[in-house]
């Protein structure tokens, strides 16, 4: 498709188009242990983008077999977090939300045939000695001493297994492949285990549960899946995909006809990009929840004001491949800028210092526009009146710093000063009041609509308030949670909490030589991303 970058899963596909594939059918797996990261993002943007592209369909399946891990609230995160992802106004799925546990019964019936046709057997080793007899890759396995119990009685072990006569830990059920493969994963895998935990779903209905290998490649075939996209560290599980898949299509009679296929996953640098890490700094309360702003959740991206659509833009960016690498977070900044480049802009007094213009008479209403380039997003009306507020950033106080600013300061250099306020005029400083601090300063009356004026040109230009008119809000600014050393920042927010904003009724807006802002829930506004470069008059 045009616009699109070129990746060999693509080319995969396009060769089994080629090649006479019906509708290409993708899944996206889940396991409901934790809220998405912006690493499930890139598998959900390739998932769901390519079965789109080749007009198929993508099943959102929840990969729920570890029982003792999962939760119907994740699940919920998680189905929310793909809708957004995805984008659009329809259910971005086909059909049904699936669960891996929708085939506990299919699966359980499926690994009972490998006992009769001799391909599984239940081991009663204990977990230390199945380790030892695993080997290692110099060094072969050695087979168990259960390996050749005969079918009758590993039917009826596999059964009082399922029915919570066995003792966790006691007995599992495994794959009779081949101790001796150099692929460890070939080597007898685990199938099933036993587990006394209650599931969110099938409740105490099952006392053994499928491995992952076994639960998945076997959805994947119960669904018709074609392609089966997963992340390298997988590699080396596909001949135990395969071999699931061929089994299972023996047994039931069926043609399916998955294919696994890896690429590389997705790492930002100095982030956290695993659900179970994840999972503690919000146990521990390192931050305020799954959807703090400052993680890389998705809910986390989505609350702070990253536009789903910037999220696609940096999957595509990224690209697929089978390198490994560490995507540095500064590209995610750039796509959520391109994203929201027409956000309206509007102005924001971080830290403000009271100015007072003796000199205006008359309160003036002046215009500006919303959007410098969009046009049609109107025009905003600014009050230029006696009690204003500046950032304290754009102060420089020569008294009581007892030095002349740095060179290259163009901001307001009190008293004695003049600065250019943003769509009005230029102001002198005439009076320094302290404790606390305010300014009292002039207009130049020659200075408006951009006018150089008898004093010529000042210097810098800043952002202003009306006092009367600016709202009270608390403003966030978010630092990395992580220092380059991987420990936690302990000034990861930037806390303005008397900040004087320009009334807006957007939940986004830009806010002059700031960034870009959201509106949080209780009507504080945190930075998504500052600007691009430094704002310079
Ligand atoms: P985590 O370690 O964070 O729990 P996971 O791989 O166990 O991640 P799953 O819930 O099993 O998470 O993942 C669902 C799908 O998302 C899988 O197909 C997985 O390959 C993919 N995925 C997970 N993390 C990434 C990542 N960082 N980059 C790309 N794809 C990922
Ligand atoms: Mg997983
Ligand atoms: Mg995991």
């Amino acid at each position: 498709a045009p616009g699109r970058r070129q990746h060999f899963i693509r080319e995969i596909v396009e060769r089994d188009i080629a090649g006479g594939l019906g509708d290409v059918v993708t899944r996206f797996p889940p396991e409901p242990n934790g809220y998405l990261h912006i690493g499930h993002a890139k598998s959900i943007c390739l998932n769901f983008g390519l079965a789109a592209e080749y007009g198929g369909r993508t099943h959102m399946r929840l990969d729920d077999t570890n029982p003792e891990k999962e939760e119907i609230e994740y699940t919920e995160a998680i189905l929310e977090d793909v809708k957004w992802v995805v984008g659009g106004d329809e259910v971005p799925w086909f059909g049904p939300v699936r669960h891996a546990s929708d085939y506990f019964g299919v699966i359980y019936e499926f690994a009972v045939e490998l006992i009769r046709k001799g391909l599984a057997y239940v081991d009663s080793q204990s977990p230390a000695e199945m380790r030892a007899s695993r080997g290692t890759l110099t060094r072969p396995g050695v087979n168990s001493p259960y390996r050749d119990r005969g079918v009758e009685e590993n039917l009826r072990l596999f059964e009082e297994m399922r029915r919570g006569k066995l003792e966790e830990g006691s007995a599992v059920l495994r794959a009779k492949i081949d101790m001796g493969s150099p692929n460890l994963n070939l080597r007898d895998p685990a199938l099933y285990r036993i587990k006394f935990a209650r599931h969110p779903r099938t409740g105490n209905e099952w006392r053994v549960y499928p491995m992952y290998d076994l639960a998945h490649a076997a959805s994947d075939a119960i669904e018709n899946i074609t392609h089966s996209l997963c992340t390298l560290e997988f590699e080396d599980h596909r001949p135990l995909y395969d071999w699931v898949v061929e089994h299972f299509n023996n047994v039931s009679c069926s043609s399916s006809s998955p294919r696994q296929i890896e690429f590389s996953r997705l790492n930002l640098k100095h982030a956290v990009t695993s659900k179970r890490e994840l999972a503690g700094l919000v146990r521990d309360g390192a931050v305020d929840g799954w959807d703090d702003p400052r993680l890389p959740t998705i809910a986390g991206l989505r609350r702070r004001g990253v536009p789903a659509a910037a999220i696609r833009l940096f999957c595509e960016r990224i690209g697929i491949s089978k390198v490994d690498s560490e995507i540095d977070p500064a590209l995610l900044d750039d796509c959520a800028r391109d994203a929201l480049e027409d956000a309206p802009r509007a102005f924001c007094v971080l830290d403000p210092i009271p100015l007072v213009l003796d000199d205006i008479e008359e309160e003036e209403e002046l215009e500006a526009p919303v959007h410098p380039k969009v046009e049609s997003l109107g025009t905003r009306r600014l009050l230029l009146s006696k009690n204003l507020v500046i950032d304290a950033d754009d102060v420089w106080d020569s008294e009581e710093r007892g030095m002349p600013p740095p060179t290259g300061w163009n901001r307001l250099v009190v008293p004695g000063g003049r600065v250019r306020l943003r769509y009005a005029c230029v102001i002198r400083c005439e009076e320094v009041l302290r404790n606390p601090l305010r300014l009292k300063c002039k207009v130049e009356r020659d200075t408006f609509g951009g006018k150089t004026g008898a004093n010529g040109k000042a210097k810098g230009i800043i952002h202003w308030m009306s006092e009367e008119r600016g709202e009270a809000r608390r403003v966030r600014i978010f630092e990395p949670l992580f220092l380059p050393t991987l420990e936690l920042n302990p000034r990861s927010v930037r806390d303005y909490p008397n900040a004087v904003v320009e009334p807006t009724d957007h939940e986004i807006v830009q806010f002059e030589r700031l960034g870009y802002f959201r509106r949080d829930i209780d009507s504080s506004f945190n930075r998504i991303v500052p600007l691009r470069a430094k704002w310079t008059p």
